[in-house]
């Protein structure tokens, strides 16, 4: 008998040391965010992969290999479809809250996010968007104010000590009040050495606390489209491992903290541009691997979660009764929809586009209908009465969605493109659908659980032990 309890009591001791030894914390987190991604375009992005002629189909989307899969939902507080505020508040601090409150609740008192939380515990951290430093998303892990006040949200952001910020530029980079700083200034003062494009971040890296802007000084948008980018320019990759190299430099911190944001996979899905989408999507899902190859040299000590604050545009695969599917057409669209816009407006103006003949040659050029896709006569024949209305006849009404106003000629040649490949949208804003969930890593197994946005940043409490 004596034997027998002592030989349990071994047992238990072995079990719990093995429980001990396994609930470890993790030492790096990465925390992507694909700001408007849907199951939709995760989906079509890894149907152009395989059958878009990218790349031999040798890539592919990472995350989709992930062993922890999830739907959330992302409802706000006082809406069925949320905004980039109110959920990139729920993915930040495990609250629900108003549309366009940023950090705050509904009763507008602060609300702390994990990565204060963490910064607190002595982890660097770094917060990385395509889209400008200071909007929704990234604001949520270090601000508490309503969106539309960009300057002090911008100045938040400095005063949050974060080591690594990085973005395309700021919104609202001067005070309305001139007795307060320019954000430039401001960040200086409190310690940032401000890069301006991968050429500066190369010449300045190491300094103590950096913030990585695009090397245009006069931007105060998102970065241009992957699409559109001209070679050398500054992008989420770039930014991704310029972060993990500053971060991983610091070895007096405990770990790293890394919320990772493909901010215009939103902004290309509200004007329902699809190509340009999905090499946002594509850009994002880069970035993405480089958290992976991360983690594969750090296998037992890293975490990397890949979700969406809410859905844009409503894609569906598939439209229209139809069941087919073209998406290597993707391949052939060559500018977004945004720059097609505003080469038929210059064109416009500048008399150049006089025929219809010619004006179907730059579509042709840029968006592959007739060349690469068939087009029918009755498509044809839509496209030219829009030539006619709004570029002969000078009667032109642009099409606006929430970041952009479109030629209407452009938004014809760019629906019949989607229409072309096979898919559909229903919306030109968010949608209330469940997004996707996906993690990989060191305590990964915790999140299988998880099904509403605000259940993620109290996952990682929970495994990070903060209370
Ligand atoms: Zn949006």
């Amino acid at each position: 008998m004596k034997q027998f309890i002592k030989k349990s009591l071994l047992l238990f001791v072995v079990v719990l040391f093995t429980a001990t030894l396994s609930a470890k914390t993790p030492k790096y987190i990465f925390y992507c965010i694909g700001d408007g991604m849907s199951f939709a375009h995760v989906t079509m992005t890894q149907l152009f992969y395989e059958h878009g002629n990218y790349n031999d189909g040798q890539e592919s989307v990472v995350f989709l290999d992930f062993p922890v899969h999830s739907a959330v939902r992302t409802h706000a507080n006082n809406s069925f479809v949320t905004c980039s505020a109110a959920a990139g508040t729920a993915l930040a601090t495990g609250h629900k809250t108003n549309l366009e409150h940023i950090g705050i609740g509904p009763d507008k008192q602060p609300l702390t996010s994990i990565a204060k939380q963490l910064r607190d515990k002595g982890y660097g951290v770094g917060i990385i968007t395509s889209g400008q430093i200071n909007d929704a998303t990234p604001a949520a892990f270090y601000a508490s104010q309503m969106r539309n006040e960009s300057y002090l949200i911008g100045k938040e952001g400095a005063d949050s000590q974060f080591d690594f910020l990085a973005g395309s530029a700021w919104k609202q980079p001067l005070p309305k009040d001139l007795s307060q700083p320019r954000l430039p200034d401001y960040y200086r003062e409190k310690g940032y050495t401000i890069c301006r494009g991968p050429q500066a971040y190369e010449a300045q890296k190491g300094s103590d606390k950096i913030l990585l802007l695009d090397a245009d000084t006069t931007l105060t948008s998102w970065l241009p489209y992957y699409i559109d980018r001209k070679p050398g320019q500054l992008g989420l990759e770039f930014m991704v491992q310029a972060g993990i190299e500053t971060l991983y430099d610091k070895k007096q911190k405990k770990g790293f903290f890394m919320m990772i944001e493909g901010a215009s996979i939103d902004h290309a899905s509200h004007p329902n541009d699809l190509a340009t989408a999905i090499q946002e999507t594509i850009e994002f899902n880069r970035s993405v691997r480089l958290a992976y190859e991360f983690y594969k040299k750090h296998p037992n000590e890293t975490l990397i979660i890949v979700t969406a604050d809410h859905e844009t545009g409503g894609l569906t695969i598939g439209q229209n009764s139809s069941l087919v599917i073209y998406p290597e057409y993707v391949n052939y669209q060559k500018i977004s929809k945004e720059a097609l816009s505003k080469l038929i407006s210059s064109m416009r103006q500048t008399g150049e586009i006089d025929s219809w003949e010619k004006t179907k040659k730059i579509l042709a050029q840029n968006t592959g209908l007739w060349d690469k896709i068939p087009v029918n006569e009755a498509e044809e024949a839509q496209l030219m009465q829009c030539y006619y209305k709004t570029i002969v006849k000078k009667n032109s009404e642009k099409e606006i969605t929430l970041y952009s106003q479109s030629e209407p000629l452009a938004a014809e040649a760019i629906a019949l493109f989607s229409k072309k490949v096979g898919v559909g949208w229903t919306t030109f804003s968010h949608t209330g659908s469940v997004v996707p969930f996906y993690a990989i890593g060191c305590e990964a197994d915790r999140f299988k659980s998880v099904n509403d946005n605000t259940d993620i940043p109290n996952t990682i409490r929970k495994v990070m032990k903060i209370k």
